[in-house]
């Protein structure tokens, strides 16, 4: 008797991860592979790169595995934007990155949009869409449009041209009427939008030449992913509303399941689907970067390993990296608070950690104020999650059972998917 395996694989920033699972969530490989350098004179071809190092990651997994796994799905970086030839494939511009920004293409949105619409932003996918179009004089019947994952998955499975809602929720898609909406279908450039499914929904079976090649099983599909902060969410498993996964890196970033939508666009606070409930989210520039700003990874654990984190620290403090904070308050203006400094460092520190957990309450109190399920119980992934102390002060300012996510990679949540897939 074999077991059946799911395979999840991850691009994010600076390189791939893979992650295979078995039905009960237990890991059996995981691997990662960075994507390769950039080119002498500085620039790189995304395209080719993205390519390599998806085959190069099916090759690092252990044949015997390979042999096992009936289902991938695939997560990338959200806003990654690729415009494709739909007869040959053939990318017609180079990929535009999650966070490069189109603001020639902004105004064009801003009229055509509702106001304060996701898509409201230079980096949104629907702007850089626009920015193709208005910008090209190639000949665009045939073009569409795919997301990073997209475009991967269609490497493994040969239908152009199908996304996810979470992936498209940046072009415009309307996760809860399943459909784009009206003003987005009138426009000259709506044949390029690709073919919504859900998120961890079987595309088509495995390419027969890849699945021969690599020596995966004739039966393995392919399935629609999602984006690299969703399927990370997603690792955590807290997909009942009121459960929630604080991400504690460079910056400070809420997730919440809820059973209603919020958008709110003057803090930042937007909502993507997840079957019938919201995954509903903010995040503020607090976070890890100012703790670096002031203090070496060695001296944040020696000094949290002297702090009593029962005790209330009286400093308020509301630390920034820089000027200006979106979320839980909405003020580009707002300069950092770090002073009075006391003489002990350990009193610092603890002041500090207390101020951003009092930044994080407060978020969690915002989103229920604009309506999102009320939060039960927080997982916190990052940096900052394997700080003990910490994790004690933030259960005492939530008044919430505070907890280490016990996975937090992206691929372990595109596992997930690929695992959902067939159930
Ligand atoms: P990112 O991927 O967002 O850059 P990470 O999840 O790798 O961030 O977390 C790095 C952050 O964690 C750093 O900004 C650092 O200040 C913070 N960090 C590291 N160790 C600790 C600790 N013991 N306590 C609190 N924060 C820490």
């Amino acid at each position: 008797f074999w077991e059946k395996l799911y395979l999840g694989m991850d691009f994010g920033t600076s390189g791939a991860r893979y992650a295979i699972i078995d039905k009960e969530g237990i890991i059996h490989s995981e691997g990662k592979k960075d994507y390769p350098p950039v080119l002498s004179d500085g620039s790189i071809d995304w395209v080719q790169s993205w390519k390599t190092t998806l085959f190069s990651l099916l090759e690092t997994i252990p044949v015997t595995l390979r042999s096992l796994i009936t289902s991938i799905s695939i997560d990338g970086t959200s806003a990654t934007t690729l415009i494709l030839d739909s007869k040959t494939g053939e990318a017609l511009a180079r990929p535009l990155l999650y966070n490069e920004s189109c603001p020639d293409a902004l105004p064009i949105v801003k009229s055509i949009a509702p106001s304060n619409h996701t898509v409201c932003s230079g980096s949104s996918t629907l702007c850089k869409l626009i920015s193709w179009w208005t910008s090209n004089d190639l000949s665009k019947e045939s073009a569409v449009l795919m997301h990073q994952a997209d475009w991967l998955l269609w490497l493994l499975h040969g239908k152009i041209g199908v996304s996810d809602y979470n992936n498209a929720l940046k072009v415009g898609y309307d996760p809860e009427v399943d459909s784009y909406p009206p003003w987005l279908k009138s426009q000259p450039y709506s044949h390029l939008l690709p073919t919504i499914q859900a998120p961890g929904t079987v595309i088509g079976t495995l390419k027969e030449d890849i699945r021969t090649t690599l020596g995966f099983p004739e039966d393995c599909v392919v399935c629609t992913g999602t984006t690299d902060s969703i399927a990370a969410f997603l690792a955590a498993r807290a997909t009942q509303p009121g459960k929630a996964v604080t991400s504690l890196g460079s910056t400070l970033a809420i997730k919440l399941m809820s059973t209603t939508r919020i958008d709110d666009a003057r803090f930042g606070v937007y909502s993507h689907r997840l079957d019938d409930k919201w995954l509903v989210g903010g995040a503020s520039n607090t976070g890890g970067a100012v703790l670096r700003q002031l203090f070496s990874d060695e001296q944040l654990e020696e000094l949290s390993k002297q702090i009593n984190p029962m005790e209330a620290s009286s400093l308020d403090y509301y630390p920034l990296p820089a000027k200006g904070e979106r979320f839980p308050i909405a003020d580009p203006n707002m300069v950092p608070r770090l002073s009075p400094r006391p003489e002990s460092d350990v009193a610092y520190l603890h002041g500090i950690l207390e101020s951003i957990a009092r930044i994080e309450a407060k978020g969690y109190a915002l989103l229920k104020e604009l309506g999102a399920t009320e939060v039960q119980q927080v997982f916190t992934a990052g940096g900052g999650s394997k700080n003990n102390k910490w994790t004690t002060i933030r259960e005492r300012v939530l008044g919430l059972p505070v907890s280490q996510a016990l996975q937090t990679e992206a691929a372990y949540g595109a596992a997930l998917l690929a695992l959902r897939a067939t159930q």
